[in-house]
């Protein structure tokens, strides 16, 4: 094949795996000997708490990439790690390798699309080109149009021409191994291990004892768990006390496992689980589709502009309900150990999410904004796209959205969805000795009860914050000005 570039770079962003990588496969491809690069970017890392579980899993994930490109290409090859200002770190390290182009997937996120541009420029000047693929999405940007031309603002429709879209083709692996000879050696100046978390000015965080398993190696592992249950998820993928969704999220977002690879092995097998969960995958599609396409959504407009009309609560009542909202301790159950699970692991349950995204705007009467903030503080998979597109859905101002008048009932989302309180006692265990029939409800026990299960309202579990009826009838009223 001809190879029209003697040197090439691969520059690693969300996608840190070795294969099925189309970036990779396309420098390989191109050129004779080829480079690896990743880039802890500190105009990302220097916002960031300390400890961040999302720095732990992608420093894991980097040093797994390292042993596998060695593994692949043979010893003494790996990955260049480097720790700075990606957008002047990547030209200066193409230049000092002297490299003709750097090959990177597609990162839609709007930050990065500036920073593409940015470093795009620069290795220009340098008579170096950029070229991107896509890689995180079967289908990109304006690829799954309405039949007028149009992106799609409704989820069920996309769905049904994705899913008639797709092909083998659009989900065939993009192969390396043929050409990993020409993965190139490490130069000695970067031939050293990829730094560790205190090197990159991190503590450890409990990332490991929450279960996730990092690494390309981890998303396999975590993938062929999942394929034992996955018959049992369309039944109980909405009860947060049985672990029964996938744990993939995390490694789609920093893309240690292909997006190719999950659709293929849905696809492959039969049975109302499988068809159901791919359609969590198109979910993630569309609101990705959603960000390209309506990029306003990520400047923090609603998708419907008459819900920014919506005035909300401001003021230190309010600062008082987000912080009891934040911290776990609103009075209704299920949003606190929603909330404190979030807090504990950096993970939350998609129900759960649905539920305490209710709660902020619906029942706090808060603006959806802040919720989004603090979710994308915290959530391992912190995606822009899924994460405004499910604040938007919540809060009704989004693309197929929730209706405005419907609000989700705390107590009845409680009885339904975690009806034995197993996921309630686990996170809020203050409550652990009230029976079932009392616990999505506290207030409602007779003080034989809460004597019984040691617990007094107000000392060793808060009150709730808001009557849910109250703040049902004031949330329609609020909400009427979308009506005008
Ligand atoms: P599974 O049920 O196994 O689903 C498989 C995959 O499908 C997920 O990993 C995810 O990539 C995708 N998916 C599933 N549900 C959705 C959905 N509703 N929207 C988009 N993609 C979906 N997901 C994120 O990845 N990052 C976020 O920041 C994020 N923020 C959210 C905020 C709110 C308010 C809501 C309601 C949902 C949010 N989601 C987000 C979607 C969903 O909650 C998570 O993807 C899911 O809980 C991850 O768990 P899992 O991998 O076990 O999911």
């Amino acid at each position: 094949m001809a190879t029209p570039y003697s040197a090439g770079l691969v520059w690693f962003r969300r996608d840190l795996r070795a294969d099925d990588h189309a970036a990779l496969q396309q420098a390989l491809r191109a050129c004779a000997s080829v480079h690896a690069a990743f880039v802890f970017d500190s105009a990302i890392l220097d916002g960031l708490p300390r400890p961040d579980r999302r720095v732990e899993f992608i420093r894991d994930a980097a040093a797994m990439l390292d042993d596998d490109l060695r593994a692949l290409g043979g010893p003494g090859r790996g990955l260049i790690a480097l720790h700075g200002d990606a957008a002047e770190a990547i030209p200066r390290l193409a230049a000092q390798l002297g490299v003709q182009a750097v090959f990177a997937n597609h990162d839609d996120d709007p930050a990065a699309l500036a920073r593409d541009d940015c470093v795009r420029e620069r290795l220009a000047r340098a008579g170096i080109a950029l070229h991107t693929f896509k890689d995180h999405v079967v289908f990109e940007r304006a690829e799954i149009r309405t039949q007028a031309g149009q992106p799609y603002s409704v989820f069920t429709p996309y769905a049904r021409a994705w899913l008639a879209r797709v092909d083998p083709a659009d989900l065939a692996p993009f192969e390396v191994a043929a050409h990993a000879r020409r993965l190139a050696p490490r130069p000695r100046e970067w031939d050293h291990a990829v730094p560790g978390l205190e090197e990159l000015g991190f503590a450890p965080s409990n990332l490991r004892a929450t279960g996730v398993r990092p690494g390309a190696t981890g998303a396999q592992e975590t993938l062929r768990a999942f394929l034992q249950r996955i018959d049992r998820y369309d039944a109980q993928r909405d009860r947060p006390a049985l672990a029964a969704t996938s744990g993939l999220s995390v490694h789609l977002r920093f893309g240690t496992v292909s997006i190719r690879d999950l659709v293929r092995q849905a696809r492959a097998l039969d049975g109302s689980g499988a068809a159901t969960w791919l359609k969590e995958l198109v979910w993630r599609e569309f609101y990705f589709q959603v960000l390209a396409n309506f990029p306003q959504v990520g400047r923090g407009e609603s998708f419907r502009p008459a819900y920014d009309r919506i005035a909300w609560d401001q003021g230190a009542q309010a600062d008082a309900r987000f912080a009891a909202w934040c911290e776990g301790r609103t009075g209704y159950p299920l949003v606190d150990a929603a909330m404190r699970q979030l807090n504990t692991t950096g993970f939350m349950h998609n129900r759960l999410r649905m539920v305490t995204a209710s709660f902020l705007c619906k029942d706090l009467g808060l603006d959806w904004r802040r919720g989004e903030r603090w979710f994308a503080e915290r959530l391992i998979d912190y995606e822009l796209a899924s994460n405004n597109g499910g604040w938007q859905w919540a809060s009704s101002s989004g693309c197929d959205a929730q209706p405005w008048f419907r609000i989700f009932n705390p107590l009845t989302q409680s009885e339904r969805f975690d009806p034995q309180g197993d996921f309630i006692r686990h996170y809020v265990p203050e409550l652990a000795q009230l029976p079932a029939a009392l616990l999505h409800a506290p207030w409602q026990a007779k003080p034989v009860d809460l004597a019984a299960a040691g617990l007094s309202l107000g000392r060793d579990y808060p009150l709730p914050i808001v009557d849910h009826a109250q703040a049902r009838a004031q949330t329609l009223a609020r909400y009427a000005v979308v009506k005008a």
